[in-house]
């Protein structure tokens, strides 16, 4: 397979194998004032297809190793451009992939259904996907000491090995100064991740000495997907609970990767009332244009120190509108050489991503925006041993798929022509094989 996939390929769209390759492309990035989000992107199923539930708990034992020296890696780096007094030193990111570390990730599917079982929803959800935010009988269940049909014992403690996989990367995250991005993934499987993930803000999100801090930075984040109906009131019952409960919230805002799949799922099971993703672009957009306005509205807010937003999209629009809102809040002012000057905590509080090697003139107009500083802008960078990252980046690009095609006018805009090539050319290598 080495000979198959060329490393030119591979090197274009990740940052290779092992930390000495990524933390070359780290510093590489930051010559430009680019962060990065790093993510180890082999799964379970890539390593251990064989499917044995010991070589699959193996598997994410060692994917919980590799991502913990990632953060390790991270935070080793930004340290540097600390104690060097370097004006780029700043936020940095490492993303998980919740079903990449659970021997099983149907679990998740399953505790998904238990949920279901605790609250009365519909057997079949997601049906409308739940916006209430989590109770304490939902952290109970995620615990693993929940009596329920839909769950098995075997299942309870594989939740409870994930829930200490990802407490393990968010207390390494804590001590190295690293932020955790939890990547939203299928709707059959989120709400247990959303539930999984204010489980750790409860406890990482906090100031470690035990006071309700209103200015800790967020270590661990959540992904809100703008395709999913019940997003802007997710996230607002999300804010509500934080602010209640006096942790602090942090939010990767993206359109979605999963239409096509949460879609034909949706017209398999025959639900009922509408599919959980809205039913066109343009819905989808002003979802993320409201849920991008209402975050920017909190961050304004005399609450604004309670949350940290990451806008991860390749959409150049989406990026330009969010600037302007930054300006309208004066969250940000313009200099004289028409430079976007965000004032300091919002250095720390709002970023934008794009994944590495795509967008890469998007990603540099947006960095070249704002005055000196810390980086804005973040590249999803990609590491895994070349054999489990391309079968990565051909799902990503096929989950992609559907909106290949461009607008109906005919017009192709170029983030989606970027992304046409990428899958063209990842399904074109695959094929050889
Ligand atoms: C840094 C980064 C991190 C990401 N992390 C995640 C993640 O954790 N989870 C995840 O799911 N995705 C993730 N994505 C992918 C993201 O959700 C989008 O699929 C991708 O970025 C394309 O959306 P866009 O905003 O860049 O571009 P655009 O081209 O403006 O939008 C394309 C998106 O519009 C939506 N759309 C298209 N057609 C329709 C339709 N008919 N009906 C409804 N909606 C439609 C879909 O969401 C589609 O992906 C991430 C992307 C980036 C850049």
């Amino acid at each position: 397979m080495r000979h198959i996939y060329p490393r030119t390929f591979f090197a274009q769209f990740t940052g290779g194998e092992s930390s000495q390759e990524y933390t070359k492309v780290i510093d590489a990035l930051r010559q430009h004032t680019q962060g990065v989000i790093l993510n180890y992107s082999a799964e379970a199923s890539d390593i251990s297809p064989s499917h044995s539930q010991d070589a699959m708990l193996a598997a994410a034992e060692d994917s919980l190793r590799i991502i913990s020296e990632g953060v390790q890696a991270c935070g080793t780096y930004e340290k540097q451009l600390r104690d060097n007094h370097d004006k780029r030193a700043g936020q940095t990111f490492v993303a998980v992939k919740p079903s990449g570390l659970i021997p099983d990730p149907y679990v998740l599917e399953r505790a998904t259904l238990a949920l279901n079982e605790l609250h009365g929803w519909n057997n079949t959800l997601p049906a409308q996907m739940p916006v209430e935010s989590v109770s304490d009988s939902d952290m109970q269940l995620m615990l693993g000491k929940a009596k329920l049909s839909n769950i098995s014992k075997e299942d309870l403690k594989q939740l409870a090995g994930l829930y200490d996989r990802m407490r393990n990367i968010c207390g390494c995250a804590y001590d190295n100064g690293v932020k955790i991005l939890i990547d939203a993934e299928y709707a059959k499987f989120q709400p247990a991740i959303d539930v999984m993930f204010t489980l750790l803000a409860e406890e990482f999100n906090y100031d470690r000495k035990g006071n309700v801090s209103q200015t800790v930075q967020p270590v661990v984040y959540n992904t809100i997907q703008c395709s999913l109906r019940r997003s802007e009131d997710f996230v607002k019952a999300s804010i509500k609970r934080a602010q209640e409960k006096g942790y602090t919230i942090g939010l990767k805002v993206v359109r979605g990767a999963y239409v096509d799949h949460e879609n034909s799922r949706w017209a398999k099971l025959k639900g009922v009332g509408p599919s959980p993703v809205w039913g066109s672009k343009e819905e989808t957009d002003r979802c993320f244009d409201n849920v991008a306005e209402h975050l920017v509205e909190e961050l304004a807010s005399a609450n604004g120190n309670t949350l940290g937003v990451l806008f991860a999209s390749h959409n150049c629009n989406s990026a330009f509108k969010v600037l302007d809102l930054l300006e309208k809040h004066k969250l940000a002012s313009r200099t004289s050489d028409n430079k976007v000057d965000p004032i300091p905590p919002i250095r720390e509080r709002i970023a934008f991503g794009q994944l590495y090697g795509m967008a890469d003139k998007l990603s540099s107009e947006l960095s070249r925006s704002f005055t000196d500083g810390p980086p804005m802008v973040f590249r999803y960078l990609p590491f895994a041993k070349l054999e489990y990252a391309l079968p990565y980046l051909l799902r990503r690009a096929t989950e992609n798929k559907g909106v290949l095609m461009g607008s109906a006018d005919g017009e192709i805009p170029p983030a989606i022509l970027e992304r046409k090539k990428l899958f063209n050319e990842l399904r074109r290598r695959f094929l050889l094989l």
